[in-house]
């Protein structure tokens, strides 16, 4: 929506020009409390327009309103030709009668403050003689979601008109200069990040425990209900493959995406050598490498020793917390381009392989989100039985977040969100979920495993890859290790899909088939992956007294 109005530039407009923006805000489904900050603010901007205004004799001047809304953003432009000023002393100067005591009017006092406070939202610059004063606001908190989804459907829309109307080498000109490559540095970024928010959120968790017995016990339960939950999942996606049986060898032939790079990565899946590596030989290559557990290893230890230091606990403290802060905001600016990464990817990827072959593979797909479903009902059964809750209050607090973490794509991105979730709406003490959130984003990844189990047995049933008896052993164990080394981050899980068929001699060029659809599998294997974490941090902080049953139920 973009609504653009004119008024003469005069202080009694100031009330036409506040109800134009009003009504517009109305139509956009504004919060009435967001409502009446922002008219205050348009009120000041206007009126801080008009002082400055330039009147010539012949013609009075004009302010003008432009009032734009797309996809959850909505942004206020106010316009006028007038003098350069300085807006932010304006704003300071309401906001300091205030603090001199000279607002005897206390109504004034407040509208002062607010003002005072908003200054900071509001961008005014000058230019040819016009003043303009922007101010941006984000509708709601799915605003992200929306523009997530708007940028997939306009790529598979955009993606099949350009496969069918250009031509290929433009297509192929397209995808190598500009789609891969936006998609390549937004994985990168991630990956840049990934190692030290996982190090840094795990020791500033740890530090804030005294005493060594209670993380312990904590730890110990937190960790034995993600491998419950791991254990069932993987279970879960074996039993709905076996119900549903997607596959079938036609789609053998559909190959035709390049599955290099996704399997030109190696992944270690023995159990033995996941134990003896998760202590790392120096302290560099666990974050050169990303290796998770290694990491964790690493947080846990200098989290312990920090706490016992005495003379330095507190400022190693303090500066463990400084970093934590950092990475997790450095994650969030990173995850605002997800749109346009999602966009770039979709493309690329829908240039590289036919529709059909994507069609073709829906009912993996669908087998895959029925699992997820089963899973869903897995978490609540444990919140009554073990946790002795009420899991109606847990789903319905949870359920605007599955919204946010399904379109971050990453459990690491998501870790603000989630430990959000666990202390403003679930009631989980801090002590709990900020161990348990970063540890689950990356030991528990229930929604990876179903999809591992479902899309390997599928692809297997595809190429006629008999799995029975020792390989089905092998496969489970292996998704369990993959699971809990990969890293929370998106297509991490086609990474592990693809370590896993090699392994069960199902030829790696099948990861091609998927591959399409790996973006919005990633996005429901990341909600999935979040839920559990978040299900096990309220059961573990009921069973330790640490959750505010008040905020529970509310
Ligand atoms: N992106 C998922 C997560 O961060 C992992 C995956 O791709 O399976 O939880």
């Amino acid at each position: 929506m973009r609504k653009k109005q004119q008024y003469i530039a005069d202080k009694q407009n100031i009330g036409r020009i506040v109800d134009f923006v009003r009504d517009r805000l109305k139509e956009c489904g504004i919060k009435q409390k967001e409502l009446v900050k922002v008219m205050l603010t348009v009120e000041e901007a206007a009126g801080s327009l008009i002082d400055h205004c330039a009147v010539s004799p012949e013609e009075s001047g004009k302010i003008t309103v432009i009032f734009k809304a797309f996809m959850g953003n909505v942004s206020i432009e106010l316009s006028a030709k007038g003098e350069e000023y300085s807006l932010a002393n304006n704003m300071a100067l309401a906001s300091s009668a205030y603090e001199d005591g000279d607002g005897d009017d206390i109504q004034e006092s407040i509208r002062n403050i607010i003002l005072g406070s908003l200054a900071d939202g509001l961008k005014y610059r000058h230019k040819n003689g016009i003043n303009y004063i922007c101010m941006g606001l984000v509708r709601s908190k799915r605003a992200f979601l929306y523009q997530t989804l708007g940028a997939m459907a306009a790529a598979v829309i955009l993606g099949l008109i350009f496969s069918s109307v250009l031509p290929d080498s433009v297509n192929t000109f397209l995808n190598t200069n500009i789609f891969a490559p936006v998609k390549t540095m937004y994985m990168n970024s991630l990956k840049m990040v990934v190692a030290p928010v996982v190090f840094f959120s795990i020791i500033s968790c740890i530090v804030q425990f005294s005493d060594l017995s209670a993380l312990g016990r904590i730890g110990a339960k937190i960790i034995s209900l993600y491998l419950l939950t791991t254990f069932i999942a993987v279970g879960a996606g074996i039993g709905i493959f076996y119900l549903i049986g997607p596959g079938d060898a036609s789609l053998a032939a559909a190959i035709t995406a390049d599955a290099s790079s996704v399997t030109s990565q190696t992944m270690d899946v023995s159990i033995k050598d996941t134990i003896v590596g998760i202590i790392p030989s120096d302290i560099i290559n666990p974050f050169l490498k990303a290796n998770m557990l290694q990491l964790i290893f690493m947080a846990v230890l200098c989290g312990i020793a920090t706490g016992l230091l005495g003379k330095y606990s507190g400022t190693l403290t303090d500066f463990f917390s400084a970093c934590n802060d950092l990475f997790l905001k450095i994650t969030g600016l990173i995850i605002k381009i997800m749109p346009i990464a999602v966009f770039c990817s979709i493309m690329s990827m829908m240039l590289t392989m036919g529709i059909d072959t994507i069609i073709s593979v829906m009912g993996m797909f669908g087998t895959f989100l029925l699992g997820l479903l089963a899973m869903m009902l897995v978490y609540c059964i444990l919140i009554i039985f073990i946790g002795r809750l009420n899991p109606v209050y847990f789903v319905r607090k949870y359920l605007p977040y599955m919204l946010q973490v399904f379109s971050l794509a990453s459990s690491n991105a998501a870790i603000p969100v989630n430990m959000e979730a666990c202390e403003k709406k679930i009631g989980i003490s801090k002590k709990i979920f900020s161990l348990s959130i970063p540890l689950g984003a990356t030991l528990n990844m229930d929604g990876t495993c179903i999809h591992l189990a479902v899309f390997a047995l599928a692809l297997a049933k595809t190429f006629g890859v008999e799995v029975t008896g020792s390989a089905m052993l092998s496969m489970i164990i292996s998704i369990i290790v993959l699971s809990m080394g990969a890293p929370g981050i998106p297509g991490a899980g086609l990474i592990c899909l693809s370590v896993l068929i090699t392994q069960m001699n199902v030829p790696v060029e099948a990861i091609g088939l998927v591959m399409g659809i790996d973006s919005l599998c990633g996005m429901f294997r990341t909600m999935s992956n979040c839920l559990g974490d978040v299900a096990v941090s309220t059961i573990v902080a009921k069973s330790e007294n640490e959750l505010d049953m008040e905020i529970y139920r509310k």
